[in-house]
């Protein structure tokens, strides 16, 4: 590597560190960089910036919106009456793609997890069971994945929830255990989605 100018190496190293991208990729994209148009590499570089300018969490579901409510909450034709609470943007983006899902989100930003020291505290539940207890929800639907700790956040929030007229079902068939949800394929959370069960 020692063989390109300083800059290339910095861009290399900078890209390596990217998720999915090796140190020859890294090397192969900073060459078609170096040759490609100003306008591109200008946009390329605006567009990264903008993204960390601009894009922030939504006020209502916490997932990632470029303003105060994103695309989802502010959209009329989506049904308000039924939040689908997943465990991160990722997912809800997954959820999206299926086509399966018309009602809005709730991003909770993790899983209940002990043993990392993630408690009830340390992800968007509060802010859930206020959206439910400020009423106009008729149905949370509890997408977390299947992984011990997605089970015991759904069960969790299942219980928060006991108090509120409201009906908690589980997408659960089709999910494999221990899966997350945004690697599952389209079909399969379409399926899941649409045979989602009563949890009480
Ligand atoms: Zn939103």
């Amino acid at each position: 590597m020692s063989h390109y100018p300083a800059s290339m190496r910095q861009l290399i190293k900078l890209m390596a560190k990217l998720p999915g991208i090796g140190e020859k990729t890294a090397e192969r994209l900073a060459l078609h960089l170096l040759y490609a148009s100003n306008h591109l590499v200008e946009e390329l570089a605006r567009s990264i910036l903008d993204v960390k300018q601009k894009v922030r969490l939504c006020s209502r579901c916490f997932s990632l919106s470029d303003g105060e409510l994103c695309g989802i909450c502010s959209n009329p034709s989506r049904d308000g009456l039924v939040v689908c609470v997943v465990e991160q943007p990722g997912d809800m983006a997954a959820l999206e793609k299926s086509g399966s899902f018309n009602g809005v989100y709730h991003v909770l930003s993790g899983v209940l997890s002990p043993l990392n020291g993630v408690g009830p505290d340390d992800i968007h539940i509060r802010e859930l069971v206020d959206r439910v207890a400020a009423g106009g929800v008729r149905e949370v639907v509890l997408a977390t994945g299947t992984s011990v700790e997605g089970e015991a956040t759904a069960a969790y929030i299942a219980g928060r929830l006991e108090a509120f007229p409201v009906s908690v079902t589980r997408i659960a068939s089709g999910v494999p255990m221990g899966g997350d949800l945004k690697y599952v394929d389209q079909v399969t959370l379409k399926k899941a989605m649409e045979s989602r069960r009563a949890l009480r």
